[in-house]
C-alpha cells in the first residue's frame, strides 16, 4: 500500500476495523487507564487495558535489543505476551503513546512493528497517537476526544493525589484503596456516557473526590515523606519500578508523586519555548497556548477544590512548578522529561517531600542528566534534600533497589 508516496510494509488500523477489533492499551498509571478507557469506549472504541505482568520483561528482551529502554522493553513484552495468550488476534489493535520529540519513545512504534512480526502478529495493527499527529485515519483523536482524555488526567491525577495523602494514614487497612474503586467507577461511568467534561461539572467532581477522601478515617501519625520522580513509564508503572509505591507504604512513608498533568503541560510548553529560541509556526504556537491555558482553568478549580474540601495541601499549579528548575536547568533541557523532572523535584523538597526516589531507566541518559546530573546542585540549594536514584532495568535484582531506597528512608527517618 501506498500513502503519501510512502510505501507502507505493515497492518494499518482502517475505519471498518472500528466496530469490531479490540484496542489493547499497555498499562501505566491504574485509576487514569480506566478513566481514559472510557473516553475511547464513548468515542465507539471496543478497548481492554493489559493486566498481565509476570515474565513480561522476558518476553520483551526475546523480541527487542536488550540496550533498548526498559520502557520499550516492557511494553514491547506486555503486548507480545497478551497476544501469545489470545486464542485469536485477527481483530486485535495495539495503541502506542509516542513523545514525539527527540528522545528513542519517539521510535518505539518501529520497534515494535518489528518485535510483532517477529514475533508472528505482523498482521496486527498498531495505532501510534503523538503530538505530532497520527499516523492513521480509522482512529480519530479530534479536540473533543482530546479534551475529553484531558478530563480523564485531571480526574486520574486527584484521585492518585488523594489517595496518596490517605492511603498510609487509613484507619481500616484498604479503606482508601477501596475508596479508589469506588469513585472511579462513579466518573468512569459518568465518562462513559459522555459527561463529567464541562467545567462546572468537573468542578462538581472535584468536590465529590475531595469530599469522600476527606471523610475517610486516617490517624494523625507524623510519617517520613517520600516523593518520586522519573521517567514517565518507570515513575508511573508498578511493573517498570517493582511496585515502588506500595513498597514506600509498607515502609511507613507517605508517599507524593507528581500527577501526569504536570507532563501534558511540559508537553505543550516545550514547543513553545522552541518557537521562541528557533521560531516556528506561529499558529501551532498559538493553539498550544490555547491548550495550556484551557489547562490552567480547569486546573485552578482542582486546586481550588482541594483547598476548600480537604485539610490536605494542593500541588502547586503548572505555572508555578515550570520555574523551579531555573538556575540549575534551563529550559532548554528538554529530551525525556527535560527540566520538569528537576522542578518537580524542587516543589517536592518545597512542599516538604525532602526525600525522593528518582525512578530512571538504566542507561537513560535524558533523565540522568535532569535527576542524577542535578542532584549535587539541589543538596547544595537545599540540604535537608535526600535524594537517591534507582535505576531500573531487567538486570537489577529487587533486592537491591529496595535496600539502597530503605537506607534513603533510614535517613529521612532520622531527620524526622
Ligand atoms: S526518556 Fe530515557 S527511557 Fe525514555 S525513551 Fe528517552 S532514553 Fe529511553
Amino acid at each position: 500500500m501506498k500513502r503519501n508516496n510512502k510505501v507502507i510494509d505493515y497492518p494499518v488500523f482502517t475505519k471498518e476495523m472500528v466496530k469490531d477489533y479490540t484496542i489493547l492499551i499497555p498499562s501505566m498509571l491504574d485509576v487514569h487507564m480506566k478513566l481514559m478507557k472510557e473516553v475511547l469506549v464513548q468515542a465507539g472504541y471496543k478497548c481492554k487495558v493489559c493486566d498481565n505482568f509476570e515474565g513480561v520483561a522476558q518476553v520483551g528482551l526475546k523480541y527487542v535489543h536488550n540496550d533498548t529502554c526498559y520502557p520499550a522493553t516492557l511494553v514491547i513484552g506486555q503486548f507480545i505476551d497478551a497476544l501469545e495468550h489470545m486464542e485469536d488476534t485477527s481483530k486485535v489493535a495495539l495503541i502506542l503513546t509516542q513523545t514525539g520529540g527527540g528522545c528513542r519513545a519517539s521510535n518505539y512504534i518501529y520497534l515494535l512493528r518489528k518485535a510483532l512480526k517477529k514475533a508472528g502478529f505482523g498482521h496486527v495493527p498498531v495505532i501510534s497517537v503523538s503530538m505530532q499527529g497520527l499516523e492513521h485515519s480509522g482512529f480519530k483523536l479530534d479536540l473533543k476526544m482530546a479534551t475529553k482524555l484531558g478530563v480523564a488526567v485531571f480526574y486520574g491525577d486527584l484521585i492518585m493525589y488523594l489517595y496518596n495523602k490517605t492511603r498510609s494514614y487509613e484507619i481500616t487497612k484498604g479503606s482508601a484503596e477501596e475508596l479508589v474503586n469506588k469513585i472511579t467507577k462513579v466518573l468512569a461511568e459518568k465518562l462513559k456516557n459522555g459527561s463529567g467534561i464541562g467545567a462546572r461539572e468537573m468542578s462538581k467532581n472535584y468536590r465529590y473526590i475531595c469530599e469522600e477522601f476527606n471523610k475517610l478515617p486516617i490517624t494523625n501519625e507524623k510519617k517520613v515523606k517520600v516523593g518520586v520522580v522519573g521517567e514517565i513509564y518507570v515513575k508511573y508503572a508498578s511493573l517498570a519500578n517493582n511496585n515502588l509505591e506500595t513498597f514506600l507504604v509498607e515502609q511507613g512513608c507517605e508517599v507524593n508523586v507528581p500527577g501526569l498533568l504536570g507532563f501534558v503541560y511540559y508537553s505543550l510548553y516545550v514547543p513553545q519555548y522552541d518557537k521562541e529560541i528557533y521560531g516556528g509556526s506561529t499558529i501551532k504556537n498559538l493553539i498550544y497556548k490555547g491548550l495550556i491555558k484551557y489547562l490552567e482553568k480547569r486546573e485552578k478549580l482542582m486546586i481550588k477544590a482541594i483547598e476548600k474540601y480537604t485539610s490536605f495541601t494542593p500541588m502547586m499549579p503548572f505555572k508555578h512548578t515550570v520555574n523551579l528548575s531555573n538556575g540549575i536547568l534551563s529550559h532548554a533541557v528538554k529530551m525525556g522529561e527535560g527540566f520538569l523532572l528537576t522542578a518537580e523535584m524542587v516543589e517536592l523538597i518545597q512542599t516538604g517531600y525532602e526525600n525522593i526516589v528518582c525512578a530512571q531507566p538504566f542507561g537513560c541518559l535524558p533523565n540522568h542528566i535532569c535527576g542524577k546530573g542535578v542532584m549535587k546542585e539541589l543538596k547544595d540549594k537545599y540540604p535537608l534534600a535526600n535524594i537517591v536514584a534507582i535505576d531500573y532495568d531487567p538486570s537489577q535484582t529487587k533486592v537491591n533497589q529496595e535496600n539502597r531506597i530503605k537506607l534513603m528512608i533510614a535517613v529521612g527517618k532520622e531527620k524526622l
